[in-house]
């Protein structure tokens, strides 16, 4: 199979140079096991993490080996009871175009409610980590004003619908240019501003108005989380699940200068992953799958094609082109 593999160890902002398109054969299947040609892979902010070789929540990438991350495909032979040829199924072996997976490792795709690619998204680890940061890790509650960060992006995006979904007083959302600022007017977030026109802090301030947020979902971090720490009501909750403004960075980042406000405030921060909130996921995909068909939710992609383009995607994904997820057609 056709594989991208890491090259070197990106050193600040990833480049070309860092990934490589390379060849390797096929093990043979073995019992319990699925062969999968890949339809699509994600590519992930917390990739980023796993190529610099530190110790954290996920393995860092090895140099000179295929990188893995979410992927959807067909199952095109298979030794496992579980899954049967033409079987769409998600599985962990992204990167390259055909996969040798275990059958336990790989879940299967119900597109009879979404197309494959969904399940990268919307209905994927994505759609968890909206899902369940909103409302079981800032226990967001109808009548909120919530704001999120990254709105446009993938997680972000459905953050804010999910919000509106369940009674949210007022949602706002901040992103990165003009384009996505309409795109979140349209998607129904009550206000939307792009990050580059001015502070956060005045323009968060100026879009919640006196009645302030209750949750913030924080997708960035930065001079994001010290704005909305400002911005925030008493009691007010943070779902901390990312901070994209630091990934790439070389030098220590500064805290948010006024974490004090935390104590004044009364202010709940909490950081996840989503791999902690899998009890959550058969009450998700429920709820997620109704509101798709009844279009309470609609979700974007930026889909990229062939292999050979995923580590640009994922370089773009960096620099925000994409609206919505970020896929690779293979
Ligand atoms: P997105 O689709 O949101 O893509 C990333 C976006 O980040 C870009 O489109 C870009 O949009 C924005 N961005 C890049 N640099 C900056 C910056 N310096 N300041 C502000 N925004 C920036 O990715 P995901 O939806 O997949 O992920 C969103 C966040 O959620 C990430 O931080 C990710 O690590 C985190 N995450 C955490 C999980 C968990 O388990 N805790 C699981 C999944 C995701 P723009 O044009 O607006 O700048």
């Amino acid at each position: 199979t056709r594989e991208i593999r890491l090259a070197s160890r990106p050193v600040g902002r990833p480049s070309g140079d860092n990934f490589e398109l390379a060849e390797s054969p096929l093990p043979a299947l073995e019992d319990g096991q699925i062969l999968v040609r890949n339809l699509f892979m994600s590519v992930d902010p917390y990739m980023r993490g796993r190529m610099n070789d530190v110790k954290s929540y996920s393995a860092p990438f090895a140099v000179g080996k295929a990188l893995d991350g979410g992927a959807v495909g067909e199952v095109i032979a298979s030794r496992s009871s579980a899954h049967r040829e033409g079987d769409v199924v998600v599985h962990a072996l992204g990167w390259r175009e055909y996969a040798v997976v275990d059958g336990s490792a790989a879940t299967p795709a119900r597109t009879d409610l979404a197309p494959a690619s969904a399940f990268l998204g919307a209905l994927g680890m994505t759609g968890l980590t909206a899902y369940s940061g909103l409302l079981k890790v800032a226990d967001f509650k109808p009548g909120d004003a919530v704001f999120v960060s990254g709105a446009a992006g993938a997680v972000g995006s459905l953050v804010g619908q999910i919000a509106k979904a369940m009674g949210a007083s007022r949602v706002i959302g901040s992103a990165g240019s003009p384009a996505k600022v309409a795109r979140l007017l349209e998607l129904g977030f009550d206000a939307a501003f792009d990050y580059h026109e001015g502070p956060v802090v005045e323009q968060l301030a100026k879009a919640a108005g006196p009645a302030g947020i209750d949750v913030y979902f924080d997708n960035v971090g930065g001079e994001h989380l010290e704005a909305a720490l400002s911005v925030l009501n008493v009691g007010g909750r943070v779902a901390m699940c990312g901070a994209i403004a630091q990934y790439n960075s070389t030098e220590p980042t500064p805290a948010p200068h006024n974490l004090m406000q935390a104590i004044g405030k009364q202010l709940t921060l909490r950081g996840f992953l989503v791999g902690g909130q899998r009890q959550h996921a058969a009450e998700f995909a429920e709820k997620m799958a109704g509101w798709l068909a009844d279009g309470t939710v609609r979700y974007d992609e930026t889909i990229v094609d062939g292999l050979e383009n995923a580590p640009q995607a994922f370089m773009d994904l960096l620099d925000g082109a994409n609206t919505g997820k970020m896929l690779v057609r293979l």
